[in-house]
Order: structure tokens, then C-alpha cells, then sequence
């Protein structure tokens, strides 16, 4: 599913190296967690993989299904089929949420080729899928993220990924500050959305989160590069004896 090999980025603007060969290969239908000591390049990592602007890649290579993701500006890259949690957290006052879905939507449908779907028919999509999910269909009807809460944005952002139907989701919950029943959310949120032909990229600074979202395999990120790769006790691990020796270890 995605497929990174030796990736080096700077920063455009000034010479600071970030990520310094980064391997990483995550498999069609498995969630990966990434987790690092604060300043390892987690972020950096999910920006680049999305197309944000600022940072340069000098080497190395990212691909989704075979496709080159670096080649693609961000609306291919989410044609294709990746999605970014973080990607709509703003407020959008005076611009109702299921317009704005529905706007998110058609755009990718276009992308990807498809016809657009009319007003009743994304409705029926969307009832359905938020029934799923149990999220409370009065939140549609609301500006985007206008005075939602904490676990209100959390749910919404299930709710778009759970429209937009990406096979590749990278999620950085690293310093959203979650509160315990956030966490349950996002964690109940991926869990629903699991399937064999999607995968998770699930980066977090705390291993909680992990109690909920089981994942398949864990890296450990030090100074821009993956030094470790485990399975769910690396998170536990990380619980009891903190970063340090991990992160030495690896040199
Ligand atoms: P993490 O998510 O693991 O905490 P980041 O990717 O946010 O790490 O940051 C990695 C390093 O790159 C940090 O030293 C950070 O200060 C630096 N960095 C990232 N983006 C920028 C930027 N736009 N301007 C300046 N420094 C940046
Ligand atoms: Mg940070
Ligand atoms: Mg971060």
C-alpha cells in the first residue's frame, strides 16, 4: 500500500535536515504506529506524505499502490486515495458541515473520475455512514467545527474519512492533547474503518492510544529515521522505560 524507501527532507527555506532516510512499508489492510521522543520528524513525515509546502525532499522515494506520491500535488494524492486526519480541522463559520462534506466529496469523486452526487443521494451516504459510526446526525446541520468540542471535532473527522473512503489513512494525534474518552473516539473511529483494502499510519507520542488501536506493527522514530521496528510491545515498552534506551540503542 505505501511504500517509503530512504526519504530525506530539509526544510525549504533554511538548511535543516529533518528526516535523514526514512524506510517504511506498510502492507494493504495492517495498522502501523509510529512513535518518537518529540522533535523526531513524526509531523514532518505526515506533511510530506501529503504535499504540504515548506519542505524539500532530497532523496529517496514515497508510493502509494505503486503510484509516486511526491509527484502528485495534494488533491492527486487524495484522488488516490490518501487521507490526512488532520486535513480539515479548521472552523469554517457560515459553511454548514454536510455542504462542506459534500463539497470534499465530489471534488475527490471528480478527481478520481466518477459522477457527482446530487443533494439526496450524498445525504443518504452520509445518514448512513454517521448512523454507523453513532455520530449524531444534528452535527451535519452545524458550521464546520464551529464551537464543537474536543470530541465533537474527533468525530467529525472519523465522519470525513469515513465519507472519502481513503485506502491509505495517516492519522498524527501526537500533540492534539487528547482527553481519555477523545482517545476512545478516534480509537472506535479507526477500529469501524478497518478493512483489508485500507491501511492506518497511526502516529502518536503516547503509547494510551494504542491500548485501543491495536496495531499490527510499531516504529520508533529517533532524529528523522525509523530505528525501530516491533510489534504492539514496543508501545509497552515505551510505556515502562521511556524513549532512552530505544533511542541509543539504535545510535
Ligand atoms: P515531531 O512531530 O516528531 O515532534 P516534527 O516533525 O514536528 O517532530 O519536527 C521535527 C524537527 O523539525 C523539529 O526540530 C522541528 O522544530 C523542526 N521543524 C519542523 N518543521 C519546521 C518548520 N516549518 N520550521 C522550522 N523547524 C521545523
Ligand atoms: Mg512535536
Ligand atoms: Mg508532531
Amino acid at each position: 500500500m505505501l511504500k517509503i524507501n530512504n526519504l530525506h527532507v530539509k526544510l525549504e527555506e533554511e538548511d535543516k535536515r529533518i528526516l535523514k532516510g526514512v524506510d517504511l512499508e506498510i502492507p494493504a489492510g495492517q495498522v502501523h504506529a509510529i512513535m518518537g521522543p518529540n522533535g523526531s520528524g513524526k509531523s514532518t513525515l505526515s506533511y510530506v506524505l501529503s504535499g504540504r509546502d515548506g519542505y524539500e525532499v532530497t532523496e529517496g522515494s514515497a508510493s502509494l499502490e505503486g503510484a509516486d506520491l511526491l509527484d502528485m500535488d495534494p488533491e492527486e494524492r487524495a484522488a488516490a486515495g490518501l487521507f490526512l486526519a488532520f486535513q480539515y480541522p479548521v472552523e469554517i463559520p457560515g459553511v454548514g458541515n454536510m455542504t462542506f462534506l459534500r463539497t470534499a466529496v465530489n471534488a475527490q469523486r471528480k478527481a478520481r473520475g466518477q459522477d457527482e452526487l446530487s443533494a439526496g443521494e450524498f445525504l443518504k451516504v452520509v445518514r448512513a455512514k454517521a448512523a454507523d459510526l453513532k455520530i449524531d446526525a444534528d452535527m451535519l446541520k452545524r458550521p464546520v467545527n464551529v464551537g464543537f468540542s474536543g470530541g465533537e471535532k474527533k468525530r467529525n473527522e472519523i465522519l470525513q474519512m469515513a465519507m472519502l473512503e481513503p485506502r491509505m489513512c495517516i492519522m498524527d494525534e501526537t500533540d492534539s492533547g487528547l482527553d481519555v474518552d477523545a482517545m476512545r473516539l478516534v480509537a472506535d473511529g479507526v477500529n469501524a474503518l478497518r478493512s483489508p483494502d485500507r491501511s492506518f499510519l497511526v502516529i502518536t507520542h503516547y503509547q494510551r492510544l494504542l491500548d485501543h488501536i491495536k496495531p499490527d506493527v510499531v516504529h520508533i522514530m529517533a532524529d528523522g529515521r525509523i530505528v525501530k521496528t516491533g510489534g504492539p510491545e514496543l508501545a509497552l515498552q515505551v510505556e515502562t522505560e521511556g524513549y532512552g534506551d530505544l533511542v541509543t540503542e539504535a545510535g
